[in-house]
């Protein structure tokens, strides 16, 4: 018995882990509904995520929190940290004053599109001129494809 819950509890920790560790790609964060589509491991498989259920195996299985959840459970603690009026200010202000380097999209952790934007001068100027327009006209996302 004893034996069993110890070895239930080191797997639940185990999740938790995963989900803070292993690479998830988020998509669809809906910080109202508290929902996402979490992209799996090997990119192949997507799953509708809420905080009490999931449509991956690991959860039709055991009917308990899996790493999917947990991660969303992150994910939304993360993105709360700002709130997202302020945040679409500072986005905003990073672009025009240093949209060039892509610094909105370092600020945003998108980082492979930060280095294009590094080396290429945001896309010489028509990338950043472009984003300034997406982001005064709300069509601005972050890495979660979440609108800014
Ligand atoms: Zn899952």
């Amino acid at each position: 018995m004893g034996y069993f819950e110890n070895s239930e509890a080191a797997q639940q920790q185990n999740r938790r882990n995963k989900a803070q560790f292993e690479h998830m790609v988020v998509r669809n964060l809906d910080r109202t509904n508290k929902t996402a589509i979490i992209e799996s491991a090997d990119g192949e498989n997507f799953y509708s995520v809420t905080l009490s259920s999931c449509t991956c195996p690991d959860f039709i299985n055991r009917q308990k929190p899996c790493k999917h959840i947990y991660k969303l459970e992150n994910t939304l603690k993360e993105t709360t940290a700002a709130a997202p009026s302020n945040k679409h200010f500072i986005v905003f202000l990073l672009c025009v004053l240093a949209g060039y380097f892509g610094a909105h999209y370092f600020y945003t952790k998108r980082y492979g599109m930060g280095l294009l934007y590094l080396c290429t001068a945001g896309l010489f100027c028509f990338g950043w001129f472009y984003d300034i327009y997406r982001i005064a006209s709300g069509r601005f996302c972050d890495k979660y494809g979440e609108i800014l």
